[in-house]
């Protein structure tokens, strides 16, 4: 699945819902259909928030679904992550202005089975997570 959306925080509960009935098909529980949701909300969220903020972009969302597992990627094209490593930890956050927590990264490594960054500054970010269906016999 591809899926392009403008960076709008209306769109955030249009991917998130769009990418967990992609999903359905596999059979996941529906635990599991949360747990994506949820990060999937989070990254899409840090595409809007952080990558673009008052800017305008799109958020490009690919999704691949096998029998057992899925892998999703969102990327966007803004101003990217300087240092991936310090970014991922609890609680660091660029915006604590805003009232933001820095946990997002956590919260996407808690709920899904693999989280990958790749980010370039004034480029954009990738965001890859890997989320497996654990009752799903292939
Ligand atoms: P929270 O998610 O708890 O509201 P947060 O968004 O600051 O807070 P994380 O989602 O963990 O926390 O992200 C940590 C930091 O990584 C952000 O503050 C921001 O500096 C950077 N970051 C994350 N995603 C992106 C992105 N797509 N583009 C640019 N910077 C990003
Ligand atoms: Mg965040």
């Amino acid at each position: 699945m591809k899926l392009t959306v403008p960076a709008l925080s209306l769109n955030e509960s249009f991917v998130r819902s769009t990418v967990a009935a992609f999903c359905v098909s596999s059979s996941p529980t529906l635990e599991e259909i949360n747990d994506i949701k949820t990060a999937v909300s989070e990254a899409v969220t840090n595409s809007i928030v952080h990558a673009y903020g008052s800017e305008k972009g799109n958020i490009e969302i690919e999704a691949i679904l096998l029998c057992d597992c899925v892998d999703i990627v969102i990327r966007d094209f803004g101003k990217g992550i300087a240092n991936i490593d310090e970014a991922m930890q609890p609680f660091f956050t660029t915006r604590a202005d805003d009232e933001r927590s820095g946990m997002g990264f956590t919260v996407m490594q808690a709920f899904v089975d693999d989280v990958k960054v790749k980010s370039e500054v004034g480029v954009g970010t990738a965001v890859s997570l890997h989320k497996r269906f654990e009752e799903v016999k292939c």
